[in-house]
């Protein structure tokens, strides 16, 4: 089955500029900005610019340069929040959630990146 895309999601209104947000960093292709409700002290969420329902689709169906442009924002804006381990950070975690499973609230592919706290165990056992 296509992916079909709901172009009245609240990410594609932020894209068109109809609703504001904390923008963290912009390119060609991508967008971050600050959770609305944040998880962690640090909590952004990176999301393509075209019309992608979750990483799966992205991942599938996204141009190279859509791609290449997404994964270097993650790394910009870890390293601009002093987050990677292997530059003197103590981590992070990125999460992408996917469709009824995934507990997806927004279906516009984003990336969530959140920090600067201990974040525990990946996962909750299901309620
Ligand atoms: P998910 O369950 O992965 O789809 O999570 C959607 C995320 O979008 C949640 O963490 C919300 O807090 C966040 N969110 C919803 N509306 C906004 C908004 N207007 N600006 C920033 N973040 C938002």
């Amino acid at each position: 089955m296509p992916y079909a895309y709901d172009d009245q999601n609240i990410f594609a209104k932020i894209l068109r500029g109809e609703i504001p947000n904390k923008t963290v960093m912009e390119t060609d292709h991508t967008l971050a900005f600050e959770d609305i409700q944040p998880q962690a002290p640090h909590h952004v969420l990176v999301i393509p610019k075209g019309a992608y329902v979750t990483a799966d689709h992205f991942a599938l169906e996204a141009s190279d340069a859509e791609i290449v442009d997404f994964t270097r924002v993650v790394g910009q804006i870890c390293r601009a929040l002093g987050m990677q381990p292997g530059e003197g950070g103590v981590g992070y975690r990125t999460i992408s959630n996917a469709g009824e499973d995934g507990v997806q609230e927004v279906p516009h592919y984003h990336l969530h990146i959140l920090g600067g706290r201990p974040l525990g165990r990946m996962l909750q056992p299901a309620g």
